[in-house]
């Protein structure tokens, strides 16, 4: 038996888990031995253990700071249902309340108080702050930090003033999810770490499986997949509030329990909607990007981007909010080559107000970059997992085979004729129609509308008939990535001729067309129909346990928690403690309900199935 003041005991005995995940068992050493640390690791890998489990050895507080209220409210609330003391401070709190905090932490009831990096704009924090034993400063979403971050924020940057100014310097210790190596740079000078020990255990999330489908029938994508996927929480992102209502009444049309969130929206509304999607009373969100920093929701099964982002970190960090919970989930990314005009017109159109005049040529170059980087993820045949990790500067493994390209077989053709058709037709609409019109006139549809338009007397009529949709829509969509076509963005988005130099030259356009789909994306290891039963049964449970304490679901067990109660059915206490993530304060408390749901499950269906008890 393990000594209880060691972390593997702390881990096993709170959180209910027997075994470090990577990284977490060093940078909580570094932690103990006194010294500084920055650990990087990706989004549900971990991180709060890392800090929470020395604040617990340590003799005085933990100062956690947190950007975003939610966020701190969510860690606190999980914190005391494992009935470890914990506290916030932010600015939704009264004075009054303020100070019964303060004379709670001096009392020593507390281990760790989380605050928002805004109070310590606040000289009255710094003072009060001077009379506690301060073991610790930690300091969450540390990239908050850097002004190369899409998340800075200027307060964070009084956190190394203020642990000096501390009679004695606590260990300061950092965690991102997001660092490049200027960013990385920026949080180790800017909080002033002493020989930081830095922890990367790279960027990676094993459990998310990348798809990029190229299609423009895309509310039909949607609604199938969500049927598919019925009774799993999932986050649609779109680029505007248009779309995410236009979503939303389609979701609502189609019978589907949504919400939906963007910055249009009252407060009020978007307080309740959030909580509606949190809370498990609505399974899916159509959201803008507004929606998400601050939210933990752990069992997120899976998120779709109705339209493409404007770079690979905003699409990391949003696709990253599936599977927190280390269960599959999986990301899905529908591109249109309308997707490319948007992003376009939304660059061009972004407010750079606060950007310093001689560096906003920079920033438009950067993004520039970064939304090429994104168009060539949504183009790339090769395995999307390496692309990203890629990106971010990691060295490329053998292929995954759990992204939508590892499991397609593609084959290269040379386009250049089918190109030089589709440019003739182009040139005959004198610019006048979309794609649509462009794809159905080469293919010789026989419709009314190009009768009515006078398509079908030009040259080019008919004259690639023999292509399916699919490769001529793969052929334009390169044509206008490679700037051979240009593609408006006016409300009736139109093509016009590009530069077409690379037609003249001898060399093939090569095309990458999609030949079958060799694998099906892996579902979550409940196995059988009969687990899906009781996984279900539990989840209800978890509901109406939650609802009773005005709590989250995943708060109470995670989704991957009820997986594994699944698969162990514990009929005893015991057995019960052996679930991952059941500790000591959540057996006791939801022990006796969750083991008499099991026990009265498996007696039902050994009756119905006339089978033996334990065969659950
Ligand atoms: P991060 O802050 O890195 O995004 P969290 O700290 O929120 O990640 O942890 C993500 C999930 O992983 C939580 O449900 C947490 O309880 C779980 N977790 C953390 N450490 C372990 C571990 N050692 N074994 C199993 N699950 C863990």
């Amino acid at each position: 038996m393990n000594n209880i003041n060691e972390p593997i005991s702390i881990l096993k005995k709170y959180y209910g888990y027997d075994d470090f995940r990577e990284g977490q068992e060093s940078v909580i050493n570094t932690i103990l031995e006194g010294n500084d640390c920055l650990a990087i690791m990706p989004t549900g890998a971990g991180k709060s253990i890392c800090y929470q489990i020395p604040a617990l050895m340590f003799d005085g507080i933990t100062i956690v700071i947190s950007p975003l209220i939610s966020l701190m409210q969510d860690q606190v609330k999980a914190l005391k249902s494992a009935q470890i003391e914990a506290c916030y401070i932010n600015s939704y709190l009264t004075d009054l309340e303020i100070a019964k905090v303060f004379a709670d932490v001096s009392a020593g009831k507390y281990k760790i108080m989380y605050v928002s990096p805004e109070r310590l704009d606040n000289v009255k924090f710094w003072e009060y702050c001077r009379s506690l034993n301060i073991s610790m400063v930690t300091v969450d979403e540390a990239h908050c930090l850097s002004q190369w971050g899409q998340d800075f924020r200027p307060s964070y940057l009084r956190i190394s003033e203020f642990v000096k100014r501390l009679p004695k310097r606590p260990v300061v210790s950092a965690f991102t999810a997001t660092a490049t190596a200027a960013v990385k740079n920026d949080i180790i000078e800017r909080l002033e770490l002493i020989n930081p020990q830095i922890t990367s255990t790279g960027y990676d999330r094993t459990n998310l499986y990348y798809r990029v489908e190229a299609t423009t029938k895309k509310e039909k994508y949607i609604v199938d997949y969500i049927l598919q996927h019925q009774n799993q929480a999932g986050i649609i992102y779109c680029a505007t509030r248009k779309n995410v209502e236009k979503i939303y009444e389609v979701l609502i049309k189609a019978d589907i329990n949504a919400t939906m969130y963007h910055a249009g929206l009252s407060n009020s509304n978007r307080k309740k909607n959030q909580d509606d999607f949190i809370y498990d009373r609505k399974d899916i969100i159509v959201a803008t990007n507004a929606f998400g920093m601050g939210i933990d929701k752990s069992n997120v099964r899976f998120v779709i981007h109705y339209n493409m982002p404007q770079s690979i970190e905003n699409y990391y960090q949003e696709a990253g909010r599936a599977g927190r919970d280390g269960e599959e989930a999986e990301c899905t990314l529908l591109f249109s080559s309308q997707d490319i005009v948007i992003n376009k017109f939304l660059l061009e159109n972004k407010d750079f107000s606060n950007v310093p005049h001689e560096d906003v040529e920079l920033v438009k170059h950067n993004d520039s970059l970064r939304l090429k980087a994104m168009i060539e993820y949504c183009q790339t045949t090769s395995c999307l997992r390496n692309y990203i990790l890629t990106y971010f500067g990691e060295n490329k493994k053998g292929n995954c085979n759990k992204c939508g390209n590892c499991s397609r077989e593609y084959k290269v053709a040379d386009m250049k004729e089918q190109a030089k058709w589709v440019i003739n037709c182009v040139a005959e609409t004198k610019g006048s129609y979309g794609i649509n019109v462009v794809i159905k006139t080469l293919r010789g549809a026989r419709s009314s509308k190009l009768i009515d338009i006078g398509t079908v007397n030009y040259k080019s009529y008919g004259q690639l008939k023999d292509e399916t949709e699919v490769n001529l829509r793969t052929l334009i969509n390169q044509m206008i990535c490679d700037g051979l076509l240009v593609q408006t963005d006016s409300k009736y988005s139109v093509l016009r001729m590009g530069n077409i130099d690379r037609l003249k030259q001898a060399e093939p356009y090569n095309v990458k067309q999609c030949q079958s789909v060799k694998k099906k994306a892996p579902s979550n290891n409940i196995k059988d129909k009969k687990d899906e039963t009781l996984f279900d049964l539990l989840r209800k449970l978890r509901l109406r346990l939650a609802k009773e304490e005005g709590m989250p679901p995943y708060i109470v067990f995670s989704d991957k928690t009820l997986v594994d109660m699944v698969n162990k059915c514990p009929k005893t206490i015991d057995e019960f403690l052996d679930v991952s993530g059941v500790g000591q304060a959540k057996a006791e408390k939801y022990g006796d309900e969750f083991i008499g749901a099991i026990v009265e499950y498996s007696r039902n269906s050994s009756k119905n199935m006339n089978l033996h008890e334990n065969d659950c």
